[in-house]
């Protein structure tokens, strides 16, 4: 389903405004952490724009510094009701289990990348972040008589678990930076309330790695534009995982822009690891289904569009 079909439902939760100058300039950001019930809610048709937010309702809220008049502007960025309601189970699952493979963060980032075009809520692309843990765990004795030699040690555990997601929300939100993964990379350090994921340090309890600073992961549906590898090297991730490819992406007509095989040899140097082609069919295929009638917001000029 393409995204220029509607859906009723409203965008909530992270709310990422950008506060811009009246020069132009972005002077702050304002992270607002929406709790269930104190929802700003608004519409979130994809058919069309959605309306600016209204700071004279009775709502109380006070409009961010640079808002209004003078020739400031407020940027919001939403995750869609379906990837962010606290009434879901599901999406409360999803962040509350570890993940140990590949595979599984992979099926999450195009599982966004599904429901977004069945849904209406944006382009066929998906994301993730997820933070590599690896801890000291001794193992529970077993019962029952004398612990045996080397029972009892501890032994070093790793998994994987959710700090955000982002999906493509370029069209309903009348924004063409917000792809899958800038909208994970905000949402991540919004929460994590830093500007770069590569000098947080560990908390006790983690033993990970180099320089004892915390490690996190982004997963992405399809291998990142320019933007967007741009976007991965600034933010801090030490790896960069992708499903489909660039040509999966440019046969249904977008372009991805100015990437080569030396981008990712200077995101490899930068110490970002990157794994390509996980699950590439099954995230390729999300590509070809939208590419059927989805809008294609950057067209690439070289590539013949597939029906
Ligand atoms: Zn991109």
């Amino acid at each position: 389903m393409p995204s220029s079909s509607s859906s009723s439902s409203s965008s909530t939760h992270w709310t990422v405004a950008l506060v811009a100058s009246a020069g132009g300039a972005i002077a702050a950001v304002v992270v607002v952490v929406v709790a269930a019930g104190l929802l700003r809610r608004k519409d979130d048709r994809s058919g069309g724009p959605p309306p600016p937010h209204d700071y004279d309702d009775d709502d109380g809220e006070t409009p961010p510094v640079g808002s209004g008049g003078g020739g400031g502007a407020v940027v919001e960025i939403t995750l869609p009701e379906w990837a962010a309601s606290d009434e879901d189970d599901a999406i409360a699952g999803m962040y509350a289990r570890r993940y140990t493979t590949d595979d599984e963060m992979m099926s999450l980032a195009i599982r966004m990348s599904d429901t977004n075009v069945k849904m209406g809520t944006g382009g066929p692309f998906g994301a993730a972040i997820f933070e590599r843990v690896r801890r000291l765990r001794r193992p529970t004795h077993g019962g029952g008589g004398e612990m045996n030699e080397g029972e009892g040690e501890e032994e070093e555990e790793e998994y994987c678990t959710l700090v955000s997601v982002g999906m493509n929300r370029v069209v309903p939100l009348n924004n063409s930076t917000l792809h899958a993964e800038m909208v994970a990379i905000q949402i991540a350090q919004s929460k994590l309330g830093s500007f770069t994921l590569s000098d947080m340090m560990n908390d006790g309890g983690n033993v990970s790695n180099d320089n004892n600073c915390r490690k996190f992961e982004l997963f992405t549906s399809c291998e990142p534009c320019a933007m967007c590898l741009g976007g991965t090297l600034w933010s801090g991730v030490s790896r960069l995982v992708t499903g489909a490819t660039k040509d999966d992406a440019q046969s249904i007509g977008f372009d991805e822009g100015p990437v080569n095989d030396e981008s990712y040899v200077y995101l490899e140097n930068a110490g970002i690891t990157v794994t390509k082609n996980v699950m590439r069919d099954e995230a390729a295929d999300v590509l070809r289904r939208y590419g059927r009638g989805g809008v294609i917001y950057n067209r690439c000029p070289s590539s013949v569009v597939d029906g």
